[in-house]
């Protein structure tokens, strides 16, 4: 027989490295996790048994047995689900694979007070057994395969693989108890421990302790612990708030607290049990590009899968728990699932009640909404570009900031505040709020006192292109095309600069050339020299910037207008000059850094910024002779 040596990776090391040296009180959450995980397992062979029969043919009920012995200070917890290969065994037990562990320890901040906290916060998976034993040793064979391996460690630094004797499929895993952690043999800590945390799962979990008294008859005392009704099958009114939690964190991998819960049963032509969740913290995976959801299906109380795609929509991924049909089939495949009738109207149902359900919190609870928002509302607002049949309820429900204070507000909310004869709705996208703030195209609306939206995520800039208006008024960019903040007065200190500042915009377009679209003057600014516009038919220039980072666009950039404040200092003593002769030769330097100038606002670059330094420099020297 061989046994292999294998390191376990830097990040297990000092996981592993705070598991043994732990004085977490929680410490029985190791429990959770093996029994977590032997579930899964089940669940998985159960799911496989359905394309290929042969791998279930010998599996008998599925289950999990908990075995005490108090003579060899062991606890066993075995399975007879999927089971693991000695690739598997590498890869699952010696890595870390698991989303939530390497953000687990991303979190982990030296400070052992702390970081004790974070294991209760995230849980970290199969390694928290290294709390309660000082040696662990999983003998497993994977379905379908006949030879089986034990994996074996102390926690510290290394493990060994060898090859092993196993009678059918699934995972054994042996846990030499600590010294310290004898209260892990006892049958009534363990009972309690399985009731607080496993009830509800649906494999039953028996725990098998030896008798001490020697002269009974029987060995072994055998006793099933957990309830195993699943819990969404359970009335409302018997659930605590702290099983809906627990069920939460098995069904989602999640140790944070459920934000909402939606728990209900359709009745009707078709029947299915809904127990969803809105998590509260964003899951790590929440920006992957697959966009998956990860609401798991059941068909009567049996795991189909977690990986259907028809289930609900991908915007609202943040969504976990699970949906139990009555009506279709058990051993329904994945093929079998796509658009499938049924799934259809259950998907349909079920998104149409959670957006109701999220509305209904707006409404009721708009602090806990607003938190919500923060967490999901830019993979929400996917579903405007996405889900033609709800785009309105759900820009409707969306939440904005503005330049009118700190708090979020509505499109609806904005429209009633909008001033008399304001037709339109003005927003300005950015890539974040604090570069929205500093837009100088903002000044003439603040001036005048019209709101004007930030829509700082990406997916803003997507759903605009499908949504031209709100509640038949307008969306106009500030940034775009020319602004409609005209007033008497204006006009009338117009025409006293008019000949002059028509000769600066004379020169500043000889001097620019293609580089500008338009050189005109600027009625949306108040302080700043000088800003950049799209033209009206021009994309709108952050659009242009999120495509150009994504090399979504081909060719240059479109050349944007340049608008200049008459009223700025600078503007003013340029346009005095530019009434003079030879100007356009004296006024080129100047011509080409007010472009620059305009650039750097947008958080672009100068397009040559050596020449644009240089430039800087013959200026600050003049200022210094
Ligand atoms: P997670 O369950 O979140 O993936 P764990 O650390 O609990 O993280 O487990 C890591 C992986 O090890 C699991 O994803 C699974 O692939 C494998 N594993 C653990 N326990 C078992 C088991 N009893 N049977 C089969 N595979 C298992
Ligand atoms: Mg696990």
């Amino acid at each position: 027989m061989t046994t292999e040596k294998h390191g376990f990776e830097a990040e297990v090391s000092r996981l592993l490295h705070m598991m043994v040296h732990s004085v977490y009180s929680d410490r029985e959450i190791f429990l959770r996790e093996l029994i977590s995980n032997a579930s899964d397992a089940c669940d998985k062979l159960r799911y496989a048994g359905l394309t290929n029969a042969d791998l279930i043919k010998d599996a008998g009920e599925f289950a999990i047995d908990i075995r005490l012995d108090k003579d060899t200070k062991t606890l066993t917890v075995s399975d007879n689900g999927i089971g693991m290969n000695k690739d598997d065994l590498i890869s699952h037990l010696g890595t870390i694979a698991r989303s939530g562990t390497s953000a687990f320890m991303e979190n982990i901040s030296g400070d052992e007070k702390k970081d004790v906290n974070l294991i209760g916060q995230f849980g970290v998976g199969f390694y928290s057994v290294f709390m309660v034993a000082d040696k662990v040793e999983v003998l497993s064979r994977k379905a379908g395969e006949e030879q089986g391996y034990l994996w074996s460690s102390d926690g510290i630094g290394e493990y060994t693989i060898s090859d092993a004797e196993k009678a059918g499929p699934g995972t054994s895993i042996m846990l030499h108890i600590k010294d310290d952690a004898e209260e892990f043999l006892e049958v009534m800590r363990l009972k309690n421990i399985i009731k607080t945390y496993s009830d509800h799962v649906t494999l039953p979990i028996t725990l098998i302790s030896k008798n001490d008294d020697k002269d009974a008859e029987e060995k072994e005392t055998s006793e099933k612990v957990n309830d195993g009704t699943a819990l969404w099958a359970r009335p409302k009114t018997d659930i605590t708030d702290e099983q809906y939690k627990e069920f939460y964190h098995h069904v989602a991998h999640a140790y944070d607290d459920p934000g909402m819960t939606i728990h209900y049963r359709a009745e009707g032509m078709i029947e299915y049990t809904v127990l969803l969740f809105v998590p509260s913290q964003q899951p790590m995976d929440l920006f992957d590009p697959a966009r998956k959801t990860k609401v798991k299906l059941y068909v009567k109380r049996v795991f189909i899968t977690d990986d259907c795609e028809d289930l609900l929509p991908s915007y609202l991924r943040f969504i976990r728990g699970v949906v139990d049909s009555e009506d279709l089939p058990l051993n329904i495949s994945r093929e079998m699932l796509q658009n499938n009738p049924v799934m259809t109207t259950i998907s349909k149902a079920v998104t149409k009640r959670v957006l109701s359900e999220l509305e209904k919190k707006q409404k009721k609870d708009r602090e806990g909404y607003e938190k919500f928002w923060e967490s999901f509302g830019a993979v929400l607002k996917e579903g405007i570009y996405e889900d033609f049949e709800r785009r309105d309820q759900i820009l409707k429900m969306s939440l904005f900031n503005s330049t009118e204070g700190d708090d979020l507000t509505t499109l609806e909310d904005y429209v009633s505040r909008m001033n008399e004869g304001q037709d339109t709705i003005y927003y300005i996208t950015a890539d974040n709020l604090a570069a929205a703030k500093r837009s100088p195209q903002l000044e003439g609306f603040k001036a005048k006192g019209i709101e004007v939206l930030y829509f700082v995520d990406p997916v803003d800039e997507f759903w605009l292109q499908m949504m031209p208006e709100f509640d038949g008024k307008k969306l106009a960019s500030v940034t775009r095309g020319s602004a409609d903040l005209d007033d008497k007065k204006d006009d009338e200190k117009d025409q006293e600069n008019a000949p002059e500042l028509d000769a600066l915009i004379g020169v500043l377009k000889t001097n620019l050339g293609e580089a500008v679209k338009d050189v005109r003057k600027s009625n949306r600014l108040t302080d700043s020299a000088v800003c950049l516009v799209a033209d009206d038919n021009d994309m709108d220039m952050h659009m242009e910037r999120i495509l150009k980072m994504h090399n979504k666009l081909d060719g240059a950039a479109s050349a944007r207008v340049m608008e200049i404040n008459a009223e700025n200092g600078l503007i003013k003593a340029l346009a005095s000059q530019a009434a003079k002769d030879g100007s356009v030769d004296a006024l080129k330097d100047a011509s080409l850094m007010l472009l620059d100038q305009a650039r750097i606002i947008e958080g672009e670059v100068p397009e040559d910024p050596v020449a644009f330094a240089a430039r800087l420099s013959k200026v600050m020297e003049e200022s210094f002779k």
